[in-house]
C-alpha cells in the first residue's frame, strides 16, 4: 500500500538514486521511525540491519529468534511497506539471526526500480489478531464492543452507521477489524470493504487523477456491503473527498449496507467537517471508548503474555497496568519492549528487572501530566472553552468542570492552592480550597459525579 506523504518520497528517491544508494538503509528506516513511537522503533528496529537486496528479496539481520517472530507477526507489512515505498518493488522479507549472518556489509546488488505507480492499493488486509475473541471487554468500552458485536451478526443490528469514538491506543482499530473478521466468518459472508480514512483519500485522489472514478465508485458503492473506515477524523479540511464519501454514505446507507467509522473525537468536535456529515455521522450510534480500568489493563495484559508466550507474573503485571493507564497500545508496548530487553539479556522477567527497564517509559508516563493538560482535558470532556474554565463565571456549566478540574490537579498533582489559584485565572487560594472541597464531598455521595471523575482520572493516567 502506498500512501500520500509516500508519494512525494518516490520523487525524493529519484534524486538520491542518482546520487547513489549507499544510504538506503537509513531511508528505509526513516521512513519506518515516522510510522512508529520512539521506544517501538528503538526496541525492534534499531538493531535490525540489511544484510542483502536482492531483485526479489531482502534479507535482514535480527539479534535473536524472538526478534524474528515477533517482526515477521507483527510488522511484516510494514517493512515490506518501507521497502515498496523506497525501491518500488514488493519484496519477499527473509529473516536470519544475527550471528548467522555473513560479516559483508550492507550490500546492495542492483540499482533499484523506482516505481511510477501511485495507486496500488490492492488488498487492505484485516489483522486476523484483532478479533473479538482477543479483545477483552471492562465497563470503558462495553458499548463500543456490544454494538460491534451486534452489528457483525448476520441478522445485523439496526443501527447504521456505527460511530466509535475514543482516545489512541484504545482498540477502536481493534473492534473495527473485529467486525470485519467476524462478518467474513459469517455463512453469508458479505462484502467488505475495510480502509483507513487516509487510504480512502488516497484511493480517491488516484482514481481521480487517472480519470477512474466509475471504478472508485463501483468499489465503494457497489462491490461493498459492510463499509469499514478507520479514523474517518483525517478527511477534515479535504473538500473534494468529503463531497464523495458523502455520496459514498448516501448510496450505502440507502441501499441498507452497514457503515462502521471510527475517529478520535466526537463528530462535533471534528474540525473542518462538512455539516451535513457531521449529521450524518450521528444517525445511527455513537459508542466512545474511554481508557480502561485496572482490572481490564490487567485482563489485556494477561491475555497478551499468554498470545505471545511471555511469562508474566502477577506482581509484574500489576506493576505495568498501575503504571500505564491511558494507552493500551503503550501498555502492550511495555510488556513487549520488557520480553526483547529480557530474550537480549537473558534475564527472567522479574519486578526489578522490569522496574529498571521501564524507568524511562514509566517517568515519562508518570511526568507528563501538567496543570494544562488537566484544564485542556477537562475542557474537551465537559465542551467548555480553556477562556471559562480559567473565568469568572458561575453558571454550574462552567463553574462544575472548573471546581472538577482543580480537584483533579491537586489531587493527581499534588498542586498546591495557592498555585490552583492562579492557574485558574488568578483566584484567591480559598476558592480554590472551596472548590476541591465540594468535588470531594460529591465524589462520596454522588455516583453520578464519581463514575464522571473517575472516567476522568483513567482518562489523564491518575
Ligand atoms: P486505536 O485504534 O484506538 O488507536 P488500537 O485498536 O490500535 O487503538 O489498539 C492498540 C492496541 O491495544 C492493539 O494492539 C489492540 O489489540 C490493543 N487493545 C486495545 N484495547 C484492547 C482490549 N480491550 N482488549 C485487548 N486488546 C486491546
Ligand atoms: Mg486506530
Amino acid at each position: 500500500m502506498v500512501q500520500g506523504k509516500k508519494h512525494c518520497q518516490t520523487v525524493n528517491i529519484k534524486r538520491i538514486n542518482l546520487k547513489g544508494i549507499m544510504n538506503y538503509w537509513e531511508k528505509i528506516t526513516f521512513w519506518i521511525r515516522e510510522k512508529l513511537s520512539e521506544q517501538v522503533f528503538d526496541t525492534w528496529f534499531a538493531p535490525m540491519k540489511l544484510v542483502e537486496l536482492a531483485e526479489e528479496q531482502a534479507t535482514l539481520s535480527v539479534p535473536n529468534n524472538f526478534f524474528k517472530e515477533w517482526l515477521s507477526n507483527n510488522y511484516m507489512d510494514l517493512i515490506k511497506d518501507a521497502f515498496f515505498a523506497e525501491t518500488g518493488r514488493q519484496l519477499d522479507i527473509v529473516f536470519i539471526i544475527e550471528k548467522d549472518a555473513a560479516p559483508k556489509p550492507n550490500v546492495v546488488e542492483k540499482a533499484p526500480v523506482v516505481s511510477q505507480s501511485t495507486s496500488k492499493f490492492d488488498s487492505i488486509k484485516l489483522n486476523p489478531k484483532y478479533t473479538f475473541s482477543n479483545f477483552i471487554v471492562g465497563a470503558s468500552n462495553q458499548l463500543p464492543h456490544a454494538a460491534s458485536l451486534a452489528i457483525s451478526k448476520p441478522t445485523a443490528a439496526n443501527f447504521n452507521p456505527l460511530f466509535i469514538y475514543g482516545g489512541v491506543g484504545l482498540g477502536k482499530t481493534h473492534l473495527l477489524h473485529a467486525i470485519g473478521n467476524a462478518v467474513r466468518e459469517n455463512p453469508q459472508a458479505k462484502r467488505i470493504c475495510y480502509y483507513s480514512a487516509e487510504q480512502f483519500v488516497n484511493e480517491f485522489v488516484s482514481h481521480l487523477r487517472t480519470n477512474k472514478m466509475d471504478v472508485f465508485r463501483r468499489k465503494f458503492r457497489k462491490d461493498c456491503d459492510v463499509l469499514l473506515i478507520d479514523d474517518i477524523q483525517f478527511i477534515a479540511g479535504k473538500g473534494g473527498t468529503q463531497d464523495e464519501f458523502f455520496h459514498t454514505f448516501n448510496s450505502l446507507y440507502e441501499d441498507g449496507k452497514q457503515i462502521v467509522l471510527t475517529s478520535d473525537k466526537y463528530p462535533q468536535e471534528i474540525p473542518d467537517l462538512e455539516e451535513r456529515l457531521r449529521s450524518r455521522f450521528q444517525w445511527g450510534l455513537i459508542a466512545d471508548i474511554q481508557a480502561p480500568e485496572l482490572e481490564t489493563r490487567l485482563a489485556i495484559l494477561k491475555k497478551k503474555s499468554e498470545c505471545e508466550g511471555i511469562p508474566l507474573s502477577n506482581e509484574v503485571a500489576l506493576f505495568l497496568a498501575s503504571s500505564i493507564k491511558s494507552n493500551v497500545r503503550e501498555l502492550e508496548g511495555s510488556l513487549i519492549n520488557l520480553a526483547a530487553h529480557a530474550s537480549l539479556e537473558n534475564r527472567r522477567i522479574d519486578i526489578k528487572f522490569a522496574t529498571e527497564t521501564l524507568k524511562k517509559v514509566i517517568a515519562l508516563h508518570q511526568s507528563a501530566m501538567t496543570v494544562d493538560n488537566v484544564q485542556q482535558t477537562v475542557c474537551k470532556h465537559f465542551n467548555i472553552s480553556l477562556g471559562d474554565i480559567k473565568g469568572t463565571r458561575r453558571h454550574r456549566a462552567v463553574s462544575f468542570p472548573r471546581q472538577v478540574a482543580m480537584y483533579l490537579c491537586r489531587k493527581g498533582l499534588n498542586t498546591s492552592y495557592p498555585e490552583l489559584g492562579n492557574r485558574f485565572g488568578g483566584k484567591d487560594h480559598t476558592t480554590a480550597i472551596a472548590a476541591c472541597k465540594k468535588i470531594k464531598t460529591l465524589v462520596n455521595e454522588d455516583i453520578t459525579v464519581r463514575s464522571k471523575i473517575e472516567a476522568l482520572e483513567r482518562l489523564l493516567g491518575f
